[in-house]
């Protein structure tokens, strides 16, 4: 039976989700509710309507559900839209990212698809929360080229008040998952007075000292595009009035990260 999944975007030619030029897929549902999220469509699992929105990809063109976030989609469609840019990927040394949400919810699709990539030797790529049984992080082991594992905070009271859940798994997970091989990029959001404090950054940087085979660090610096689309969801948007971190603050951050002797990258 042919597998279908709820997807809320394809993005083409993107180059900040994982080497080279890449298709994102954009999975929908997350366990998570960052305060700071700038996909906040993304946090249901099924399609929902938003008036006005013109900000998301439609597979089927369908004008009649133009307010509608998120289409159903089969195996073969998706793997027909990443087959499109196939020469990118080549020339690039790219791929496919599979990002959300957490895509990681919707297993068996993903799975299937990855298959699918891995048989026809596309790179793939899983940017995660990290908020999975560790479980469904070995079913799609073999056929994931690599990880894009999100950290964010490191107290758990205050990951659980800012991202709704436990950091406690996610730790767990990285620590599995990063002892398996190298096949791990840490993404780490730089929120002023969340994230970006003097506290979190130290304990972030003792707690990556201990792991074994990251690849790459990502400084993901936070950015405002997001207010419009809470507006039009009509949802309050806590991080409205934050101010991005200054360039200087992104490099004194990379200065510091890089003495973890890790390649540290500023945006993704
Ligand atoms: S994990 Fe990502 S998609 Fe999910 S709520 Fe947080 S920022 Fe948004």
């Amino acid at each position: 039976m042919a597998l279908s999944g709820y997807i809320f975007d394809i993005k083409k030619y993107s180059v900040n989700d994982g080497p080279g030029i890449r298709t994102t897929v954009f999975l929908k549902g997350c366990p998570l509710v960052c305060t700071w999220c700038h996909n906040p469509e993304s946090q249901r699992n099924e399609p929902e309507e938003i008036e006005n929105c013109s900000f998301r990809w439609n597979l089927h063109a369908d004008h009649s559900k133009k307010n509608t976030v998120g289409a159903k989609i089969y195996t073969d469609e998706v793997i027909r839209e990443i087959e499109k840019d196939r020469m990118f990927y080549e020339e690039s040394k790219g791929g496919v990212t599979f990002s959300g949400g957490e895509p990681m919810l919707q297993l068996e699709f993903l799975s299937s698809v990855l298959t699918e990539c891995r048989t026809r030797d596309i790179h793939t790529a899983i940017d995660t929360t990290g908020y999975a049984p560790f479980s469904d992080f070995e079913k799609i082991y073999n056929s994931t080229n690599i990880f894009l594992y999100d950290l964010k905070l490191m107290d758990d009271e205050l990951h659980y008040e800012y991202c709704g859940v436990s950091n406690k798994l996610i730790h767990e997970n990285l620590r599995k998952l990063t002892e398996r091989g190298e096949k791990v990029i840490l993404r780490i959001p730089v929120i002023p007075t969340i994230t970006a404090t003097e506290k979190n950054i130290s304990s972030m940087i003792e707690f990556i000292s201990s792991l074994k085979n990251i690849r790459e660090i990502d400084l993901l610096p936070f950015h405002n595009t997001a207010k419009s689309k809470y507006e039009r969801m009509k949802r309050l948007s806590k991080v409205a009035e934050l101010v991005p971190p200054t360039d200087d603050y992104m490099n004194e951050l990379k200065n510091r990260f890089s003495l973890l002797n890790i390649p540290v990258k500023i945006g993704g």
